[in-house]
């Protein structure tokens, strides 16, 4: 069986991209050059939308049976509330934070993978890989040192920071590694009030966020702080229990004891990304493309919402569902950049304030922190910032007209899903969802595209609406009841490409 796709890195978002292109039909191959999974805890929340994401292919319902759900944040001044952020109001299936070590995620994405039919090759190296117009062939290090030759219709990295794909197709890797050092400790920690919400202490030394890891009576919880400035290259000692103790009797609301650490270290920040994510038959996604703060724990699950957009993408054009290539390929980067550039800028934000130093400006902060967030509307779009809920695609190539006058989101933008809707783009082939009223239209239309639609309408967003929804979840089209014309003409303009009729390959 010739493969059809390669990826490389079996972190959280290559596995992720695995699954959702095996569920689609393609024949995957996953190579990891470690012997074994993570055992650290690393990315630690998955948001509202990469839950909403992981519903389309059955995993979301593993990963919920794994995690804790954590429905709150709280900005502190000591053990004074600054602003206390619910998640619970937010509009989807799943309105709170999953809070579970990526650890576990990576070992729930891969167990799900294996029912696929799929097995990461472990111990395995992308060496080396050369494209031409019809595939890429890469060259496959095993620990044992023999090299395999393998070519693919396609190439994905998912091959993290230091992505050998994208230094070896000498991509620029555009920002800067900021000059704040942080501590991490993966700890166990005692007389924590509310311990399964999130934590964030604003104090003149700095901050100190903690987030509960595991079920909250094991206590258990990741504690991050800035702990003061380091020269490209300094090396400084790893910090000890001692230390994060004394951050938490600095900077916390006092009484919180730390006991057995899992995980202690010091990081940087590198805020960073690529251009572009396509090269032809390559594309990049996940941390390989794009590296930011963990301030809002935003960067595995902006890797994992890219994987959900490409891997659609590519399944229609690989399975030639359409002729357009170009058209729905492009479209990943295009969609996807702007994201990681908002997520760049509005985690950047969040860490210069949360590293500021000038006594009178830290007064301000905390003032305008609290009366900003004392507003309702405030409160419930930084949930939706943090939940991912907020991320569309308003400039995207992809955007059909809007031509309808009623309350439905434009094109673009997410079409919220509640408990019991079937995602849309679950199944073993990426459908768009028609949002309309039943009758013969609706069915004529369905009938000129079998392949790209799902076999039956869904009620209309609102009275006499139609909406063409992506299989992601985002509107392609939306107008009002009279316009399948435009519809019928937004499908052939996805199929052929702007006004050129061609044949569909068989
Ligand atoms: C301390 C810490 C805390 C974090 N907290 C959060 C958080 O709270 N929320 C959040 O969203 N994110 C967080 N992150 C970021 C998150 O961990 C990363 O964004 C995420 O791991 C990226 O996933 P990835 O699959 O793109 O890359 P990775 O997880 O780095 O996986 C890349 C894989 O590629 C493999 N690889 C590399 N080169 C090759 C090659 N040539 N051939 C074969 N295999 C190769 C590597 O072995 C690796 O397994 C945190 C990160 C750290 C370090």
């Amino acid at each position: 069986m010739p493969t059809d796709v390669l990826i490389t890195g079996a972190g959280p978002v290559g596995l992720t991209m695995a699954i959702e292109l095996a569920r689609f039909g393609l024949s995957v191959r996953i190579v990891d050059r470690n012997a074994a999974r993570t055992d650290k805890s690393k990315a630690l929340v998955v948001w509202s939308r990469s839950l909403e994401l992981f519903d389309r292919s059955g995993v979301g319902e593993h990963l919920l049976a794994a995690g804790q759900r954590c429905t709150a944040a709280n900005l502190m001044s000591g053990d004074k509330t600054l602003a206390h952020i619910t998640f619970e109001g937010v509009d989807s299936s799943h309105p709170y934070a999953l809070m579970i070590p990526q650890s576990e995620t990576e070992r729930i994405l891969e167990e799900h993978l294996r029912t696929l039919g799929v097995q990461v090759e472990r111990s395995t190296e992308l060496t080396a890989f050369a494209q031409s117009e019809t595939s890429v062939a890469s060259s496959l290090l095993s620990a044992g040192g023999t090299t395999e030759t393998l070519e693919t219709a396609w190439l994905i990295a998912c091959d993290g920071a230091h992505s050998t794909v994208r230094h070896q197709l000498n991509l620029p890797f555009e920002g800067d590694t900021l000059p704040s050092q942080w501590v991490l400790a993966d700890v166990h920690l005692h007389g924590l009030p509310n311990p399964n919400e999130l934590h964030i202490f604003l104090h003149e030394a700095g901050v100190l966020a903690i987030f509960s890891i595991g079920p909250v009576e094991d206590g258990r919880a990741r504690v991050i702080a800035n702990t003061g400035t380091v020269s490209p290259g300094e090396i400084t000692p790893e910090p000890t229990l001692a230390d994060v103790q004394a951050i938490l009797d600095q900077r916390g609301i006092g009484g919180v004891t730390a006991s057995d650490p899992v995980w202690l270290a010091n990081f940087t920040i590198n805020e960073r990304k690529i251009p572009n994510y396509r090269v032809n038959r390559i594309f990049l996604a996940g941390d390989a493309a794009h590296i930011h703060s963990p301030a809002g724990g935003q960067g595995m699950n902006t890797g994992i919402q890219d994987a959900c957009n490409l891997a659609w993408k590519l399944a229609v054009v690989h399975r030639k569902l359409c002729a357009a290539a170009d058209l729905l390929l492009d479209s990943y980067s295009a969609e996807r950049s702007p994201v990681a550039e908002q997520v760049l800028s509005g985690t950047g934000k969040l860490t210069s304030l949360a590293t500021m130093h000038n006594p009178a400006l830290l007064a301000l902060r905390n003032t305008a922190v609290k009366l900003a967030l004392g507003f309702p509307p405030a409160r419930n779009a930084m949930a939706n910032e943090l939940t991912e809920l907020a991320v569309h695609y308003p400039k995207s190539p992809l955007n059909g007209d809007a031509s309808t006058v009623h309350d439905t989101p434009e094109p673009g933008y997410r079409v919220p899903l509640h408990t019991g809707d079937l995602p849309i783009g679950a199944g073993d082939t990426p459908r768009f969802a028609l949002y309309a009223h039943p009758g013969a239209d609706a069915d004529q239309f369905i009938a000129c595209f079998p392949e790209l639609l799902e076999p039956t309408p869904r009620p209309p967003l609102t009275p006499g609406t139609l909406t063409l929804v992506r299989p992601d979840g985002y509107v392609a089209f939306t107008g009002d009841t009279n316009a399948y014309p435009h519809a019928d003409a937004y499908m052939v303009n996805l199929i052929y490409g702007p006004k050129q009729k061609v044949t569909l390959e068989s």
